[in-house]
């Protein structure tokens, strides 16, 4: 990725994190930040070996889909990746599709790096990083950061302590031989032991199964159901994810006549 390139996309990221609710140093909830900003955000769980994510453009929206079978932690950096696919990708009807080989597998695709570190620039940006160290890390510069330290920056930025490593190195907080120390106190004291003993986000480090749909796709489901698109069965699994049951939206459904004598009356209409 050229310089120029870079630059580019660290001004996108900055100008969607301008309208993003910012605690002392990170982004306090991206995903409602995505309903706010006006993308259509569904988080469902796939299962751990589903994809990670996708994004894609259907007419004037912008859909985001996220797994939540994943760790919180590596879903809200999902989200990150996917938002970068919106702001800086989507023009046509292609979709994105991510899973471990795009995200975190170090793909040669140029699209998918670039995705990658908007989502880096977006969650950790670098003046917050040094704010951070600076004003909440008084023994950086003797004893440089431990394993605690990177937990305390995952609780503020909302990323996984990878993700966490990764930013530091590549901003140079921490040399290549540092990173394989923490991670090695990673391997022994284990993330969300470490989480625990700062009073950080735990959540983070769990996956939280979570289904969120917008509530208008009830509209789309109940507009469908009424044009006999889409059977009864469908309908309630869709008011499921809601805990919404048929009783609750009976009075917008239409009643059709018995089912044989519509379809009596629609072939006989045919023949005629
Ligand atoms: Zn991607």
């Amino acid at each position: 990725m050229l310089g120029s390139r870079k630059r580019e996309i660290r001004i996108q990221a900055d100008s969607f994190r301008e309208k993003c609710k910012i605690s002392r140093y990170g982004i306090i909830d991206l995903f409602k930040e995505c309903d706010r900003i006006g993308y259509k955000l569904l988080r469902y769980p796939l299962g751990e070996n589903g994809d990670l994510g996708f994004a894609l453009k259907k007419d004037d929206d912008i859909v985001i889909f996220i797994n939540t079978s994943i760790r919180l932690s590596r879903e809200i950096f999902t989200l990150a990746h996917e938002i970068g696919h919106a702001m800086l990708h989507l023009n046509g009807e292609q979709p994105f599709i991510d899973n471990n080989a795009t995200i975190a597998g170090g793909s040669g695709d140029e699209k998918e790096q670039e995705a990658n570190y908007f989502a880096a620039c977006l969650l950790m940006p670098s003046d917050e990083i040094e704010r951070f160290i600076d004003l909440e890390l008084p023994d950086f510069e003797k004893n440089g950061l431990s394993g605690m330290d990177i937990a305390r920056i995952m609780s503020e930025f909302n990323v996984s302590y990878d993700v966490a490593l990764n930013r530091l190195e590549y901003l140079g907080k921490i040399d290549g031989q540092q990173k394989t120390q923490l991670e090695t106190e990673r391997t022994e004291k284990r993330v969300g032991n470490l989480l625990k003993s700062i009073g950080g986000n735990s959540r983070l480090n769990i996956a939280g199964n979570e289904i969120a749909i917008p509530y208008e796709y009830i509209d789309y489901v109940i507009y469908n159901y009424n044009h006999n698109a889409i059977p009864r069965e469908t309908l309630e699994k869709v008011l499921e994810c809601y805990q919404l049951t048929i009783e609750d939206i009976s009075d917008r459904l239409v009643e059709f006549p018995e089912e044989d004598d519509d379809l009596d009356d629609l072939i006989g209409g045919l023949e005629d």
